[in-house]
């Protein structure tokens, strides 16, 4: 096992803005070949539908949907359901009853409103379900039923017409609790197919494939190019980057509890980010103690290793209050805030995907059961984006209803400012109303 080197700052030093913009700087790295791969696989899906997903699926899965079928059957997810232990079937219903109720609570706040203005105007809105959205469920080892609860249930609870689910299959081989998420949260339909290919086929639709409004979901950087590539074409929730934690802790803690902390996301991928900030020296090195010796027992020691030296970061700070400051700064996807009284920091932090209050909120409570959804912004995307929620399953319209009376009030104006752009039809469609209404 190689040893533990995690960077440290202090926000006093000279140099921090330099090396904290080093820390929280990620890159993906040069794109173009990506790119191209990936736009090729698009055009061959949309001139070739399902002949290219089934060509793809068995030069990339190896597996024959030819002759396995492209869609799961019900009697496939059946056979999938039964192999579950009823342990995990149970948690995984319990986890989708606290994810739906979570996502009705968010649903009457957008809903139908209309208002009469000073002029007489009937103005409001009307939000509608979209009919079709599609789910990405990345597979292989990265598979995650709970992602598939936290993408399905938002837009079930949404009014989503149709949701179907696109997942590979490597070697014919799928995690049977993906199956059973998806049943629980209400996926319609779902196809053994990954990639840009199943990115694809879902944006443009195929023989099989119904075509979908929206795409959701993670996966590797072949679908995050695809989505970006079909964007335009379908509304897509976002391009997820890496994992992020941020802790802000005083000496108080067990620096056992923040130390699991932050290896619970440094074990997603070498990638991810986890960065302490505390006002006490000592307290960071009785967590960095801590995570040395959780690594003896942890399941992915490698990855947890190369994750916090490469990009972990330690941030020693005079008083908590800058802490709170700089975490806002870097907007990380989780910020824990591990201190005696959370809620007199928070009015300082603008910018985090989900805020995790006091001790006894660890972050991973939030990846499965607390209800809220677990799909946030990564890569300082907080600072204008939003947890995946029922609003993105939603479209809204405007409505704008004018009487006579409304429209002698308010049309004079439009005509004037249609005249000074030069738009005459404008004005006259505005005008002869106007003329009309005298
Ligand atoms: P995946 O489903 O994302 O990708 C598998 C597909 O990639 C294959 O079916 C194939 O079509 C395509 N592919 C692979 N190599 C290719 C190549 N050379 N050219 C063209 N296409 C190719 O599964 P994965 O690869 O196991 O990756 C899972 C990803 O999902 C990881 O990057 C992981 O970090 C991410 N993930 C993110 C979250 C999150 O919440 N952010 C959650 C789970 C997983």
């Amino acid at each position: 096992m190689a040893d533990l080197a995690i960077t440290r700052l202090n926000s006093q030093d000279a140099d921090f803005d330099a090396r904290f913009a080093q820390l929280v700087t990620w890159d993906a790295g040069d794109m173009a070949q990506i790119e191209k791969t990936v736009a090729d696989i698009i055009a061959d899906v949309r001139a070739h539908g399902d002949a290219a997903v089934a060509d793809y699926t068995q030069r990339f899965d190896k597996i024959d949907v030819h002759a396995l079928g492209l869609e799961f059957t019900e009697a496939d997810i059946d056979a999938a359901i039964a192999e579950v232990p009823p342990a995990e079937l149970e948690a995984l219903k319990e986890a989708a009853e606290r994810i739906r109720a979570y996502h009705q609570w968010q649903l009457p706040q957008l809903g139908n409103h209309e208002f009469r203005d000073a002029a007489g105007a009937m103005l409001g809105q009307r939000v509608a379900p979209l009919q079709r959205a599609g789910l990405y469920v990345p597979g292989g080892r990265a598979s995650y039923p709970s992602s598939v609860l936290m993408n399905a249930i938002p837009a079930k609870v949404a009014g989503v017409e149709e949701l179907i689910m696109a997942v590979p299959t490597p070697n014919g081989e799928v995690n049977p609790l993906i199956l059973a998420a998806a049943r629980i949260a209400g996926v319609d339909r779902a196809f053994r197919m990954g990639g840009a290919q199943a990115v694809a086929a879902m944006a443009y639709g195929t023989q099989s494939v119904p075509g979908v409004d929206k795409i959701v979901g993670p996966g590797n950087i072949y679908v995050a190019m695809a989505k970006r590539q079909v964007f335009g074409q379908v509304g897509i929730d976002m391009i997820a980057g890496p994992s992020e934690i941020l802790v802000v802790a005083d000496n108080q803690n067990d620096p056992r509890w923040i130390a699991a902390d932050l290896l619970s996301q440094a074990e997603h991928d070498p990638d991810a980010q986890s960065i302490l900030i505390t006002d006490d020296a000592d307290f960071a090195d009785r967590v960095e103690a801590a995570i040395e010796a959780h690594l003896l027992s942890l399941s992915r020691t490698e990855i947890c290793l190369q994750s916090l030296n490469e990009r972990g970061g330690v941030i020693i700070v005079p008083d908590l209050e800058e802490g709170a400051r700089i975490a806002s700064r870097v907007a990380p996807e989780h910020l824990e805030l591990a201190v005696a009284d959370p809620r007199a920091l928070l009015p300082l932090i603008r910018n985090a995907g989900a805020i995790f209050l006091g001790r006894y909120t660890p972050e991973a409570v939030g990846d499965y059961v607390a209800g809220p959804n677990h799909v946030l912004p990564t890569n300082g995307t907080a600072r204008f984006s939003n947890p995946l929620g029922v609003h993105d399953f939603i479209t809204r319209t405007s409505l704008i209803d004018c009487s006579p009376e409304a429209l002698r009030c308010i049309g004079p104006g439009a005509s004037v400012l249609a005249a000074s752009e030069g738009l005459t039809a404008h004005q006259l469609s505005v005008d002869l109303r106007l003329r009309e209404a005298d």
